[in-house]
């Protein structure tokens, strides 16, 4: 399958990874846009928020658990960060397997662009 997450995922192509295990895999977004910007990705091509279906609730809370951990390994717990899902095209998805942003290390405005 053409999708360069995959392709992260199965090592055809590098990343520097943060954390991995059976599902889940984060590693650091390459064009990144806050001091801390990392990718928690499943390893399962779930296209977009859209295609999550029931039998994803267990790997939801391992992303999330994720995201809780690498936010505390990178000293963000305190300070405060975003987690960022974009969403088809008016959301900004840009690449089509389903990835949760964790941006961090600078005050975040809102409301977003
Ligand atoms: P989206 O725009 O879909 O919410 O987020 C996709 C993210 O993937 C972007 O922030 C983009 O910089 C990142 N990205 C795209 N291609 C690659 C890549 O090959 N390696 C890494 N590490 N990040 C990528
Ligand atoms: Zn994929």
């Amino acid at each position: 399958m053409d999708c360069i997450f995959c392709k992260i995922i199965n090592k055809e192509i590098p990343a520097k990874v943060a954390y991995e295990d059976d599902n889940v895999v984060a590693f650091h977004d390459i064009n990144p846009q806050a001091p801390i910007h990392l990718l928690i990705v499943p390893k399962k091509h779930i296209t977009s928020v859209m295609e999550i279906d029931d039998e994803e609730n267990l790997l939801l809370g391992d992303i999330i658990l994720t995201a809780q951990n690498l936010a505390r390994e990178n000293n963000l717990d305190k300070k405060g960060f975003r987690i960022v899902v974009n969403t088809g095209e008016e959301g900004g998805q840009t690449v089509n397997h389903l990835h949760f942003h964790l941006l961090g290390g600078r005050f975040l405005t809102w409301p977003p662009g």
